[in-house]
């Protein structure tokens, strides 16, 4: 079976979510909304649009989609006429986007069995009293033959008068071996980035993919060889620390969530210097620097590095000059 056939044996972890739904497949006791829940980037969309792949398959096998008939390739190719996407303009649902919709639905569905709807991020995307408002009727009473699948983060806000219509399929982070397996087969990393960037996204592969697309990790990466190659009170290391604070402050929005990255590599120092097998640190990628970095700091430091990199952050939070936040903090890591 290809890879990115929208099959349920296909859908990464989510073993809950997976028996709760078959069950009510096998049982034909469907709800006619879901709020699929959990964290960002673990397969809440695709879970979604797999569901309606098997819902509408023409010949399932095993309570499974077969991925090759007409309907399971319209899906896969995401152009079945009878999967509804809500996009976002400009990150929320708009009221007229929903009564669209709504007028959508008052015709039968064009082929399939069960025609689905999918309404994004609903914790970001409606958060307007007056746009779910106007979802209310039809989370309450679809027309027959159709499904809302609502997706949101488990730690944003999703007004009560949507939750309380929905039956919540909670999603959990996936095994970090998966993802990482998953990042070196379809993206083609090598298996330390991979597993690194696993860890770091928290089982997330979504957030895996944006940290590396971002170039974070080689960033991170980059500084954290430039700290081990430069000594503490030299001439030579102003220029590189310079540069290097130019380019992290360059980052803008993303600089935050760099310096987490590089607070994690010092948390991994730690845990090695106390003798924590290698298995259990989160930055396999910056593996070659740990002899260089034992050498340089010793475990008070490493401590105080830890500290000094919370407080850049909480600088940046009160909208400190980023630049001379990065310059201070770099020469106080060496
Ligand atoms: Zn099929």
């Amino acid at each position: 079976m290809h890879p990115d056939a929208l099959t349920i044996g296909n859908l990464m972890g989510q073993a809950k979510a997976k028996k709760l739904l078959g069950r009510a497949l096998a049982n034909q006791t469907m709800a006619h909304a879901y709020l699929f829940r959990g964290p960002t980037g673990v397969g809440k969309k695709r879970a979604a649009r797999t569901l309606a792949a098997l819902c509408n398959c023409l010949a399932p096998e095993h309570g499974d989609a077969c991925a090759v008939c007409a309907s399971c390739v319209k899906f896969a190719a995401n152009s079945h006429p009878d999967l509804l996407e809500v996009e976002p303009v400009k990150g929320v649902i708009k009221i007229d986007q929903v009564r669209d919709l709504q007028k959508a639905l008052r015709f039968a569905p064009h082929e399939a069995k069960v025609r689905f709807v999918l309404l994004p991020d609903v914790h970001l995307t409606m958060q307007r009293k007056e746009t779910a408002n106007s979802l209310l009727k039809t989370l309450e009473e679809p027309p027959a033959d159709t499904i809302l699948v609502l997706t949101a983060d488990e730690s944003g806000k999703v007004l009560p008068t949507i939750l309380s219509r929905c039956q919540v399929i909670p999603f959990f982070p996936l095994p970090y071996d998966e993802v990482a397996s998953t990042l070196v087969a379809a993206d083609g990393m090598d298996l330390d980035e991979a597993t690194a960037l696993a860890r770091l996204a928290e089982g997330s592969l979504g957030r895996a993919r944006l940290l590396h697309d971002k170039g974070l990790l080689a960033e991170r990466a980059s500084i954290a060889a430039t700290l081990c190659r430069c000594p503490a009170g030299s001439l030579a290391s102003i220029g590189p620390i310079l540069a290097m604070a130019d380019q992290a402050a360059a980052r803008k929005d993303d600089l935050p969530e760099l310096l987490a990255l590089l607070a994690i590599w010092f948390r991994d120092l730690i845990l090695h210097q106390m003798g924590a097998p290698g298995a259990h640190l989160a930055s396999p990628d910056l593996a070659a620097l740990l002899h260089a970095a034992d050498a340089r700091w010793s475990l008070p430091r490493l401590l105080r590095n830890l500290e000094l990199i919370a407080a850049a952050r909480r600088q940046l939070a009160r909208n400190c000059r980023a630049t001379l936040v990065c310059e201070v903090l770099f020469f106080a890591l060496l």
